[in-house]
């Protein structure tokens, strides 16, 4: 079995956002890039059951590797197109969390409230307008709506999210799930307050050199 490697990091991973309530039941997908294609979680099947040879292998124009058996996710085209046009891009989860999911039903964007948007990488998490799942059309307006960041929502739909590793886009992922249950409690009181300009670009300087140093 090639890329056995790649295909756990996947498998995991979409259990993962099973138990970080990113997704439930067969909703939802989870990708990694290899050298010349991706990983991708299979269409409609319970993570909980998989197996590595249920996650497939396939080009970024949609060719599945030989003797696969498992028909991929509905997203491909969504995966894909990221993956083509976003070399920074090594990870990808989507999922139909609630709060992400209600605030994506507004049709709103996530405006910057809270200082912990720059983990998407700007100063909003913009919500992509609505086309049907699995669509082209789909894979189009969520990558506009990725420009320049880590995540975005999906009207009527999701969010999505996007890292340099899988642990990236899962942590990206939650933080968006989070800021979405922060504005909706929000909401009910009023508009929220926003940061300045200078104030995220300041924040977005810091998360430079947030964390722990790298060895050496
Ligand atoms: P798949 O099971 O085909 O990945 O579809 C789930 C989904 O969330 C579609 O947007
Ligand atoms: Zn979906």
């Amino acid at each position: 079995m090639i890329h056995r490697a790649e295909r756990d990091l996947v498998l995991e991973a979409a259990r993962r956002t099973v138990a970080l309530r990113l997704t439930h039941g067969t909703s939802g997908n989870v990708s990694a890039r290899v050298a010349d294609g991706m990983a991708i979680t299979p269409s409609g099947l319970d993570y909980q059951s998989l197996i590595r040879e249920d996650v497939v292998m396939m080009a970024l124009d949609g060719t599945p590797e030989p003797g696969q058996t498992r028909v991929p996710s509905s997203e491909w085209r969504m995966h894909a197109a990221i993956y083509r046009a976003r070399a920074d891009v090594r990870a990808i989860v989507h999922g139909h969390s609630p709060a992400a999911t209600a605030v994506a039903c507004l049709g709103r964007d996530i405006p910057p409230f809270h200082y912990m948007i720059a983990v998407a990488g700007g100063d909003s998490i913009r919500c992509a307008p609505y086309a049907p799942f699995g669509t082209e059309a789909l894979a189009a307006l969520a990558l506009g709506a990725l420009f320049d960041r880590r995540a975005c929502l999906l009207a009527h739909h999701g969010l999505l999210a996007v890292g340099a590793t899988m642990d990236q886009a899962l942590a990206v992922a939650a933080e968006t799930e989070f800021l979405a249950e922060l504005l909706l409690r929000l909401l009910p009181l009023g508009e929220p307050r926003v940061l300045s300009p200078a104030q995220l670009a300041d924040v977005l300087e810091r998360f430079r050199h947030y964390g722990q140093r790298g060895p050496g």
